[in-house]
This record gives structure tokens, C-alpha cells and sequence, in this order.
């Protein structure tokens, strides 16, 4: 393991300030590597091995001011930080994707096979809320699928492969780890009525035309909008809803991007 690695999964790296200094860190523990380097052959290697010790001790002395650093910088620090996080870089933690700080599950990055959180407190408590709102307005939502585990996609993917064909599969199915629904995340709504015939068919009524314009409300933005195929890959879904949080699901809808571009993935 590099030392540069060693920082990094100690410490993480959430912002300009941190990378900045990691990268000070770096350059000196890289200094003292090639020091130690220039006088290989007088020194042994449980020397060695010390002095690398030592290169890591001195490392987290250095970090500690720099993770305090932030926080007495917080205002200023604030805006540069959101705007980076929109920077179209990905980053894994415990072998998920992120991006903006939101789990990021599409064509291109998929999770783990044992990622399995169910349906997410917060994304329940949140659709609740704009289930009973749309009620008052007259519109009625109904759940019709969230939490899948990788297994269970894997045998849906499979079924819809049989029925139709990959090509077609593709276009509104995902293969297991790909799926939205895999995060805990992602609800499919219906109106009872529609639940009865087609998934496609909510997309005609006027709980949909709601939905389209309110979810955001309530943190959710229409995951697969209409003509973004291209950049989702998957046709527009109007009854897939996936929840980040109000305040992203707000910027998102006012945006008219899809979370790729929104996150600049694509
Ligand atoms: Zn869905």
C-alpha cells in the first residue's frame, strides 16, 4: 500500500482544503520515501520499516489540524464545496458509487451483489407525506414496487428477457446491481386504476401530471424523463421515483437535467 493510500483510507478526501493538504502530505512523505531511497544501501530493513513508521506517525500528526481546519472555515468553504460536488466525480465508499453525495446506480456503475438496505426510513416517511397531500387534492398514488435485492432483479431481468427479448428488456429493465431499486431509493407509483392495467398507462393520468410537478416537494425527482433515453438509458418512466433529499430533488426539477447530467456524469 502507497502511503499516498494510506491517507487517503484513513482520512477520505471531502474537500479542496483536505486535498490540498493531502496533497502536501505527499509530496513530503514522497520526499522522504526518495531520501530514504538515496541511502538504501546503509540502511537495513527493519530501518527501513521504522522509517516508514515514522513517515506514517508524522503523517497523522499533520493531518489533525487540517480536519479541524474546515470547520472554522465553514462559510467560506460552503459554496466551493457544492459547486465540486457536482464535478462528475464518482466515489466509492464500502463498494458503492456516489456522486454529490447521493448513491448513483445507472447503466455504468452498479452495487454490490450483498447490498441490501430495503426501502430506505426516510424515502417512506417522505412518499407518505406526498401520498397523503395528493389524496387531499384528489389524486390517489399507490406503491407498487421499491426495495429489490440483487437476487430478486436478477430473476426479474431474466423473466423480461425471456418475454421480450435483451433489447427490449434493456430499455426499461436492468441488469441485478444496476437496478434503482436496489438502493432503497426508488419507489414505482401508480394510480390504482393504472396498477390494473400498464406501468405505461399512469403516465395518461393526472396523478402522473402531479407527481411530475410536486415530487420534488417531498425529495424525489422522475428518475427517467421523457426524451433523456439517451443519457439515462431507459425510456421515460413517469411512475419511477427516486429520493436524494428536497433540497437536490428542488435544484434537479428546476433544472430539467437528468441526475447524469445534473451530477455531469454525461
Ligand atoms: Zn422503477
Amino acid at each position: 500500500m502507497s502511503i499516498l493510500s494510506f491517507v487517503l483510507l484513513t482520512t477520505g478526501c471531502e474537500n479542496d482544503t483536505q486535498q490540498y493538504s493531502l496533497k502536501e502530505i505527499d509530496d513530503r512523505a514522497k520526499q522522504q520515501v526518495s531520501d530514504e531511497n538515496n541511502h538504501s544501501e546503509l540502511l537495513l530493513d527493519e530501518q527501513s520499516t521504522r522509517s516508514t513508521e515514522q513517515v506514517k506517525e508524522e503523517i497523522a500528526t499533520t493531518e489533525k489540524p487540517t480536519t479541524e481546519a474546515p470547520t472554522t472555515e465553514k462559510p467560506t468553504t460552503e459554496e466551493p464545496s457544492s459547486e465540486s460536488s457536482r464535478d462528475g466525480q464518482v466515489e466509492y465508499k464500502d463498494g458503492i458509487p456516489y456522486v454529490g453525495g447521493h448513491i448513483i446506480v445507472n447503466k455504468d456503475y452498479k452495487l454490490p451483489a450483498d447490498y441490501n438496505p430495503g426501502l430506505s426510513h426516510e424515502a417512506k416517511k417522505q412518499f407518505d407525506k406526498m401520498q397523503q397531500n395528493a389524496l387531499s387534492e384528489g389524486y390517489q398514488l399507490i406503491i407498487v414496487s421499491e426495495f429489490r435485492s440483487y437476487t430478486y432483479q436478477q430473476n426479474l431481468y431474466q423473466n423480461y428477457i425471456q418475454q421480450h427479448g435483451k433489447q427490449a428488456a434493456d430499455r426499461f429493465s436492468a441488469p441485478p446491481g444496476h437496478s434503482e431499486h436496489q438502493t432503497g431509493l426508488a419507489i414505482d407509483v401508480a394510480t390504482p386504476e393504472s396498477a390494473q392495467n400498464s406501468m405505461t398507462s399512469f403516465g395518461q393520468t393526472k396523478a402522473s401530471d402531479w407527481v411530475k410537478v410536486n415530487a420534488h416537494r417531498y425529495g424525489f425527482i422522475v428518475r427517467y424523463p421523457k426524451g433523456k433515453e439517451h443519457i439515462t438509458g431507459y425510456m421515460y418512466e413517469p411512475w419511477h421515483l427516486r429520493y436524494l433529499n428536497i433540497d437536490d430533488a428542488t435544484k434537479i426539477y428546476k433544472s430539467k437535467l437528468t441526475m447524469e447530467e445534473y451530477y455531469n456524469l454525461k
